[in-house]
């Protein structure tokens, strides 16, 4: 894995780049903020401090929520695509969640935890009895 790994939006407007290792905390949130801001079951993250995450270009739109926790979370996402890339918040000072689906290689990404199983959908589970196909058909 190389320490440096780059990212971005949808679009392109957007792009960031990530200092990892293998002690990089990743996660799943099933929160239903999390649920609704991204349409579905659950964002899988990776905590990154503010000197390990540098946005190299643009800049994102943010939106704040008061979390259950009764902490401000702002979530960030590309205001031309849409697609969301980061969250703060008051409960993690100095630290940013960078979805692990906006990394340009999420390979090395490898999720630890699972937070708010109590609000998952039962629609977000990968049963057995999918029919799974490689592509779109
Ligand atoms: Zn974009
Ligand atoms: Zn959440």
């Amino acid at each position: 894995m190389s320490p440096t790994q780059s990212g971005g939006c949808l679009c392109g407007d957007i792009r960031f780049t990530a200092t990892v290792n293998d002690d990089t905390m990743a996660g799943h949130c099933q929160c239903l903020d999390c649920q609704r801001s991204t349409g579905s079951a659950r964002v899988t993250f990776c905590m990154l401090s503010d000197e390990q995450f540098s946005l190299d270009k643009g800049t994102l739109k943010t939106y704040t929520v008061t979390a259950k926790s009764g902490k401000k979370v702002t979530r960030g996402f590309c205001p031309n695509c849409g697609s969301p890339v980061a969250s703060t918040g008051d409960g993690m000072p100095g630290m940013t969640l960078i979805k692990a689906g906006s990394f340009d290689d999420s390979s090395w990404v490898k999720p630890s935890m699972l937070f708010w199983q109590s609000t998952a959908p039962a629609w977000g589970e990968l049963s057995d009895d999918l029919i799974c196909m490689d592509t779109n058909p």
